[in-house]
């Protein structure tokens, strides 16, 4: 019935703090409203060239096959694998968490006799611990990570496994999907021939595009493939053909996505990477310094291992973490993220990517925090969380 149905226009605003989507600028709507166009009309063409001009620079590659994948960074993930991997072939996955599971059971799906590099979550794996494992055996063809593993909030560098994979000529896939465009990623001096991100996370566009890259060495692979990629839909070289110049119907561009990424990209390269990540640091400093003042626990314990734009922090003893998320969103107007898996009911996951990552937002959250906290009997001071992050975020 009609006088049920939702009006999306009485939506209220809601802050997002959850694990992505992040805030889009209202200049990025506004992005996506703009004219429709034919997916082939030669003015879209065009936004699309500039589109992947510019995941190219954030991206920080020269990589001629860079594209935004239609599907989400899930899309991102099934492509970098079912591309990179033929049946048969030995593949090592690093798993710390949520995603690096869902990478390895994706990998076995497309046939890869996978080892699985596991460590505890809240931990990053030792590049030494891969290396054991690649050395037994036959010599991995993918070696594969998630950079920031968003389950936990752990950073994983990728150089070191980027050494690795050189070394037994693997290649190597990354998934950047929560650290592209708020932590630096940078495909080419860090030597990685597949990565791939998430539009709605450090980007801030909405949710539906993943963009997407691929190394020289990684396409020289591809070429020399015995048997097709398994999927059609996200084939690279047929993605390719459409997205390079040949311009050959794959599948029909969601043009409006594409809009909406550009301007974001757009956003990205006017504020500049540098001062961008900055930006994050700065903005995650706060954060936990507010946190951590309210009586707090932080997840990740090691400071030098934890994401700038995704933070875990500990449900204390006793608090209700669904009624906290709850009341959050309905009486505050923000949206967190609870825990994954073995960390169900255990963490918070705090997101501070692109858009979102504001210290105003982060005093909102503190505060908002704070105050459901001493309904629960805690006595926190939340004028002195409120200094905290302020004065954190003075800091260098
Ligand atoms: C969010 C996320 C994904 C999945 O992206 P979707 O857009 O939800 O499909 C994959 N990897 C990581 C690390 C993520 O944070």
């Amino acid at each position: 019935m009609s006088s049920t149905r939702t009006s999306l226009e009485g939506l209220p605003e809601t802050l997002l703090m959850g694990p992505g989507p992040s805030m889009v600028h209202p200049s990025t709507l506004r992005a996506m409203a703009a004219p429709s166009l034919g997916h082939l009309d030669p003015r879209f063409l065009a936004i699309m060239d500039e589109t992947v001009g510019m995941l190219r620079r954030v991206f920080a590659t020269t990589n001629p096959i860079t594209l935004p994948l239609s599907g989400t960074g899930t899309a991102g993930m099934e492509a970098a694998l079912a591309n990179a991997i033929e049946p048969e072939d030995r593949v090592i996955v690093v798993v710390n968490g949520y995603f690096g599971d869902r990478m390895a059971e994706m990998a076995r799906r497309l046939g890869g006799e996978v080892d699985v590099v596991e460590v505890p979550w809240g931990k990053a794996v030792d590049p030494e611990q891969v290396e054991e494992v690649a050395r037994r055996g036959r010599a991995p063809r993918v070696l594969a990570m998630v950079h920031a593993e968003t389950s936990t909030g752990v950073l994983q560098p990728i150089e070191p496994l980027a050494a690795l994979a050189r070394q037994y000529d693997a290649l190597l896939v990354v998934d950047a999907v929560t650290s592209l465009g708020g932590v630096p990623v940078e495909v080419d001096r860090a030597g990685v021939d597949l990565c791939y991100s998430g539009s709605q996370k450090c980007l801030s566009a909405p949710p539906g595009l993943a963009p997407f890259t691929a190394s020289p060495r990684a396409m020289r692979r591809l070429e020399a493939r015995k048997r097709d990629v398994f999927s059609w839909y996200l084939d690279l070289r047929l993605v390719a053909a459409y997205w390079g110049q040949q311009r050959v119907y794959h599948h029909t561009a969601p043009v409006h996505m594409v809009y909406a990424l550009h301007r974001a990209l757009e956003r990205v390269l006017e504020e500049g990477l540098e001062a961008r990540w900055q930006r994050h640091r700065r903005v995650a400093r706060a954060l936990w310094a507010g946190l951590e003042a309210l009586g707090l626990q932080l997840a990740v314990t090691d400071p030098a291992l934890r994401i700038a734009s995704l933070t875990t922090v500990r449900v204390p003893e006793g608090v209700d973490d669904a009624g906290v998320r709850r009341t959050l969103l309905e009486e505050f107007g923000i949206e967190i993220g609870g825990g994954l898996g073995p960390w169900k009911g255990q963490v918070w996951r705090i997101g501070t990517m692109g858009e979102s990552a504001a210290l105003r937002h982060v005093s909102r959250l503190v505060a908002a925090l704070g105050e459901l906290l001493r309904r629960q009997g805690w006595r926190n001071d939340v004028t002195g969380a409120l200094a905290a992050v302020t004065e954190a975020a003075r800091r260098e």
